[in-house]
């Protein structure tokens, strides 16, 4: 009969969602139910998006609805839809791969990861469809895409292979039929062929659903029942909603399995009306840095929704929010291109921005806990603000930085500056790879020593974050690897480099395919020796990192800076034409190199130096 069956195998990454589903010790499995009817819904938007500008897809079949059929007997559950359907190829690549940037990554970590992670992780790729391999061991899917005439059947068992034929269905849509698992009656599983389980799970976690979820009773004197409220949450008064419904409403919206950490509603009267309600997940999405992530708010003109990811809403840098914009401003029409310049648009991101910001700077003060918590998570998006001109102040008053201070907690610009010495020039900052590697970096001494506090720029933006910010509240804000120290020693150094002038011009001679200058400098206190570069240089740390990219660095020449008070240093002056200066400069060099993190660029050259200045010294 289905002489054009074709068998596939999952994509390596969706089987191992599979079989984690399959597997799962995930206890409400009847969340299942909550990713069919989300996808259902989206394919009725969908339906809708298409529909404005060919309206023939809808036709005749204009109500759109979600139904949910059991049959007891069969122990089947369907649920349908009216919605966009699926072509047969859209079928081959939406279910049995997973799209998603970062997928692979994220199933390498979970390898090492406790499975009462697993539930948080896997909540975070949609994998929606594959909820249903929970509680049925095979699953049919029946659809055909609107405005074609040939409906496409895929099965599987959840084994690792699925198989696609021709199907028949009258109507266009998607019907996706469940073949339960054997129901255990004292199994801590309910039925799922019962109505009123269906119901219970509905107005749990689908009562906002735009369209009539309707369970038709397979008892044919029993009638149809829509279950659903189908009211937006937006426009009920923020004390008579949930938080259940609101995190509810958020799993909807977002392909979120994670409760959110935050839910913020908002809303304009006055001259222009506009609401908007939004969430802060509880985790950085995994896409979140990739060009390929899906972001923007849903956009809703008068209930209506005008188009699901509206970037245009909010700046970039809050990009991780998800949540929902009613405006009753707007034209139903309105066109994607057209937003970008549209008034209103632009009038709703500032007052979004601003509340956005309002309620961070909030949520530091009065539970600066879930604050750090929240920039652990968006702290690194957040700081790409630094470039929005008008927020800048808002926005740096906002982040927090690793520093010398204390080691748990991060600070925030002001609360260092609440810090500052009498006597301090600068903010001081040093970037790095990681605070190890900074916290040990020879260019800290003096500060240390004088007690300076150093901020340690960690993180990769933070090269380009420290660029964009020369100064807070008035103070500067300074790397204590560029440029002359300037710490109030300057003029007993220019008396000592008289003395040590032989020493730095023969060590300059003997490394100068190297170095551009060797002087002395008040930075070190128990080093001998460090690389600097010049103010308005690329720190060490930035060239490592181009070098990383891009294969190549800037090659720019760097600065020796010797500590005049050093036992090694006092030894050589001295001796600068002693035969033992040449490994000596050599070593010196591949040992401030190493002191700040950096590689070495001839090891065998350093290696041979060391051992020979081993072998006079034994
Ligand atoms: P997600 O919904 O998070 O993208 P799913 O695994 O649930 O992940 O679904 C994968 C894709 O399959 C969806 O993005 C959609 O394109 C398609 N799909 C799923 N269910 C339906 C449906 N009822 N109607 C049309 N397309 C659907």
């Amino acid at each position: 009969m289905t002489t054009n069956m074709e068998t596939f195998q999952f994509q390596a990454e969706a089987r191992q969602v599979l079989d984690l589903m399959i597997h799962s010790l995930y206890t409400q499995k009847e969340i299942f139910l909550r990713e069919l009817i989300s996808n259902a819904s989206d394919a009725l938007d969908r339906l809708r998006f298409e529909a404005l500008s060919r309206p023939e897809l809808i036709g005749p079949d204009e109500k759109l609805e979600i139904w949910i059929e059991s049959d007891p007997k069969a122990r089947t559950l369907t649920i349908s839809d009216n919605g966009i359907g699926m072509s047969r190829d859209e079928v081959i690549a939406n279910i049995g791969t997973i799209a998603k940037s970062g997928t692979r990554e994220l199933l390498q970590s979970l390898r090492d990861k406790a499975s009462e992670t697993l539930t948080t992780l896997i909540g975070q790729f949609g994998v929606g469809f594959y909820s249903a391999f929970m509680v049925a061991d095979r699953v049919t899917l029946l659809t055909r895409r609107a405005g074609e005439e040939k409906a496409v059947r895929w099965e599987s068992a959840g084994d690792g292979t699925f198989t696609v034929t021709e199907g028949s269905k009258f109507t266009r849509g998607t019907s996706i039929t469940l073949h339960l698992k054997k129901f255990e009656e004292d199994a801590e599983i309910d039925d799922f062929t019962e109505r009123w389980v269906i119901e219970r799970i509905v107005e749990r976690y689908s009562d906002f659903v735009a369209y009539p979820i309707i369970y038709k009773s397979h008892d044919s004197k029993e009638p149809d029942r829509t279950l659903n409220s189908m009211k937006p949450i937006w426009t009920r008064p923020r004390s008579e909603v949930t938080d259940d419904e609101y995190k509810e409403f958020y799993k909807h919206i977002s392909h979120d399995w994670n409760e959110p950490m935050r839910t913020w509603s908002f809303r304009a009267e006055g001259r222009s009306e506009y609401q908007a309600l939004l969430f802060v997940p509880s985790q950085a999405p995994l896409d979140l840095f990739y060009a390929t992530g899906k972001f923007g708010l849903h956009l809703y003109v008068r209930r209506v929704l005008i188009m699901e990811h509206c970037e245009e809403l909010l700046p970039p840098y809050l990009r991780f929010l998800r949540g929902v914009v009613d405006s009753a401003d707007l034209p139903l029409n309105v066109s994607r291109q057209r937003l970008q310049e549209d008034r209103h648009i632009t009038q709703i991101r500032k007052w979004l921005t601003k509340k956005v910001l309002d309620s961070l700077e909030e949520m530091q003060k009065n539970e600066n806990e879930s604050y750090v918590r929240l920039w652990s998570q968006f702290g690194r998006v957040l700081k790409e603000g630094v470039t929005d001109f008008d927020n800048k102040d808002k926005l740096t008053a906002l982040y927090l930085f690793e520093s010398s201070n204390d080691p748990q907690k991060p600070t925030t610009l002001k609360e260092y500056v609440g810090r500052m010495k009498t006597d301090q020039g600068a903010i001081y900052f040093l970037t790095g790879p990681s605070r190890r590697a900074v916290e040990n970096s020879p260019h800290l001494e003096a500060f240390r020593d004088k007690g300076y506090e150093v901020l340690f720029l960690v993180d990769p933006v933070d090269e380009i974050l420290a660029q964009w910010l020369p100064e807070f509240e008035g103070k500067k804000l300074k790397s204590v690897g560029k440029g002359v120290a300037d710490l109030g020693e300057e003029k007993e150094l220019k008396e000592k480099e008289r003395e040590f002038s032989k020493l730095t011009t023969a060590l300059l001679r003997k490394l100068e395919d190297r170095l551009k200058e060797v002087r002395l400098s008040s930075r070190l206190t128990s080093s001998p020796a460090c690389l600097v570069v010049s103010e308005g240089e690329a720190s060490p740390h930035l060239d490592r990192m181009l070098k990383q990219v891009k294969g190549e660095t800037t090659q720019q020449k760097r600065i020796m800076e010797l500590n005049p008070n050093h036992e090694i240093i006092v030894k050589m002056r001295d001796r600068a034409d002693d035969s033992v200066l040449d490994d000596f400069a050599e070593v010196l060099y591949g040992y401030a190199l190493l002191a700040e993190g950096s590689e070495l660029q001839e090891p065998t050259k350093f290696n041979h130096a060391v051992l020979r200045i081993l072998g006079k010294a034994i």
